[in-house]
């Protein structure tokens, strides 16, 4: 089975301080739970915040990750910030996250390049897909997300350190999670056939993740299907008990 993650999208929320009040609390709190210890948990923070939260889980198993990058090691790219800046100061990095795409015209091919791009900074990625409401509804759940994980890792020959985030954008933010069994029809079918048909039994190591309105209620009943390997957490990862619930839910649902 690959790793257990549980993995906390911030998006645009908490000051510095902020950040490192909840990556503390994080900390404390994955100590003293049990069963937390064998999910790999990745705190992803606003930019400006990546060495605050880095700093406060310094010493402990937690890590951190990014939450965007540009594929270039540097140059007249105002606003960005390049896998080389990442790297020391993270370990991880989300792409193609769904805001990412529909707000900022992320395509395919950037995530792409991105994904190249974090492997050969020694950043893991988390490259995540997901289908519209109207995709899914005309039927084409499967192919739009076989056709995101082919594209977004196309020319990469190394699954090692990949993992695959399965967010319906239906679901982020909402409250409406996907049913488990309609995470698991995509996860284990188009995203774990097109990984197998990439990387072979490689493949079979790249933990999956479900994440759209995620928390610690429901975590169980995802984790319970075989192939789903933790969570990409928003809103409830802004909570540290709320996040800790999730992770505890993940590893329980794996004993
Ligand atoms: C996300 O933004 O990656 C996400 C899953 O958000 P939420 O848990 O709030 O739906």
């Amino acid at each position: 089975m690959p790793d257990l993650v549980v993995a906390g999208n911030w998006k645009m929320n908490t000051t510095v301080s902020e950040a490192a009040a909840l990556a503390a609390a994080v900390r404390d709190g994955a100590a003293a739970a049990p069963g937390v210890e064998n999910v790999e948990l990745v705190l992803c923070p606003p930019f400006v915040s990546l060495a605050a939260v880095s700093d406060a889980v310094k010493g402990s198993a937690v890590k951190v990750g990014a939450q965007n990058m540009h594929f270039q090691e540097s140059g007249a790219f105002t606003g960005e910030v390049s896998p080389g800046m990442l790297r020391g100061l993270c370990d991880y990095v989300i792409l193609g996250h769904s805001e990412r795409r529909q707000l900022f015209g992320e395509t395919d091919e950037s995530v792409n390049n991105k994904v190249k791009a974090a492997q050969a900074a020694g950043l893991k990625p988390i490259l995540c897909v997901g289908e519209s409401l109207e995709q899914r509804e005309q039927g084409k759940a499967s192919d739009v997300i076989s056709g995101q994980v082919r594209a977004g890792l196309e020319g990469v020959n190394d699954a090692s350190g990949l993992i695959v985030a399965y967010e319906p954008v239906w679901a982020i933010g909402t409250g409406q999670a996907a049913t488990p069994e309609t995470a698991a029809e995509i996860m284990g079918g188009a995203i774990f056939e097109t990984l197998r048909s990439l990387f072979s039994a490689a493949a079979d190591n790249v933990p999956l993740l479900y994440g759209g309105s995620m928390n610690g209620g429901n975590a169980g009943e995802f984790a319970a299907q075989d192939c789903i390997h933790g969570g990409l957490v928003g809103g409830a990862a802004l909570h540290a008990d709320q996040f800790l619930q999730v992770a505890a839910a993940v590893a329980a649902a794996k004993v």
